[in-house]
């Protein structure tokens, strides 16, 4: 376990039959229950979440791509969401972050109640004019069997996902993490059977953590008896990429009646991002300056370039 940063290692087996990509994400989870001041069943909920997001967005291919998942369950947790950039760096929230229920009928947080019956969505920025978009039904809400029935229906990718997360009394994270492992095209018979086995044998990935085994240990213990190499390994966090000048432009195209209200009520304008809780303070003189100098802007425009 590793409080301070959260670890990505990937490794692949010497036939290419298989790749696995493992994360430590105790730092991530962490940092989201300070945010958002989680409930104990929602530390889990949204860690789960985060710890998915960051390893599916770890598989993305170049530096501006970025992927969001999304769960839009019937359950109390309300709309999740989760961004990932391709070196698995995310953020996230929960509509209700303070939702809480009793342990399940085996006494576990109970993620699946939480989340509810509904839709996953997998949504990749490719860099592309439409994204791709990839829906799935919930099976469980549990998340992992969640991401690994959507990669078997939307990216025929055969994939086995494993989260955990432990949360200690004040619900904080006490670890927290998982792996994707996947298939690839023309996978030898004997090793699936050798992973089934491994996998079958080994306990919770959560448990795995809390009692001290490393990313490296937990790679091995699913290659067992298979050739295989570790190809890399890098550090992930929780990042939010707001700025205040993000928040200004939304802000200076706001529909008019909106912005109508925001200056019938007089006060400074304040925003609050829902990933990372910042606050930005924006004197209404200000906004109404920006949007009377991108007006006038327009209107040159219009002259400029007359239809
Ligand atoms: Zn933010």
């Amino acid at each position: 376990m590793n409080t301070k940063k959260s670890i990505i290692k990937r490794a692949i087996t010497d036939d290419g039959s298989a790749r696995i990509f493992f994360i430590d994400s105790t730092a991530i989870v962490r940092r989201s229950c300070e945010i958002h001041k989680t409930s104990k069943t929602m530390t889990a909920v949204l860690g789960r979440a985060l710890t998915a997001a960051s390893l599916m967005g770890s598989l993305l291919k170049d530096r501006d791509n970025s992927l969001t998942l999304q769960f839009k369950g019937n359950g109390p947790a309300g709309l999740i969401v989760c961004v990932s950039d391709y070196m698995g760096n995310v953020r996230g929230y929960a509509e209700n972050p303070d939702a809480e229920l009793p342990p399940n009928a085996i006494g576990k947080l109970d993620v699946g109640g939480a989340v509810g019956r509904g839709t996953m969505y997998v949504i990749k920025d490719l860099g592309l004019n439409e994204p791709y978009i990839g829906v799935c039904p919930l099976v469980s809400g549990e998340i992992a069997e969640d991401v690994t029935e959507y990669y078997a229906s939307s990216e025929q990718t055969p994939t086995v996902c494993a989260l955990g997360v432990r949360v200690d009394q004040n619900n904080m994270c006490f670890a927290a993490g998982g792996y994707l492992l996947q298939l690839m095209p023309g996978a030898e018979e004997s090793i699936i059977d050798k992973l089934e086995t491994n996998i079958g044998m080994m306990n919770s990935v959560s448990q795995l953590i809390a009692d001290g085994k490393t990313g490296d240990d937990i790679i091995a213990s699913v290659f067992a008896g298979i050739e295989y190499t570790m190809f890399d390994e890098f550090d992930a966090e929780y990042r939010c990429t707001c700025d205040r000048e993000k928040y200004k432009r939304a802000l200076v195209g706001l529909r008019e009646e909106d912005m109508n209200e925001l200056v019938e009520a007089g006060e400074d304008i304040e925003t609050n991002c829902r990933f990372c809780g910042t606050k930005f303070l924006f004197p209404l003189d200000e906004i109404l300056t920006a949007r009377a100098a991108r007006k006038a802007e327009q209107t040159e425009e219009d002259e400029e370039d007359p239809q």
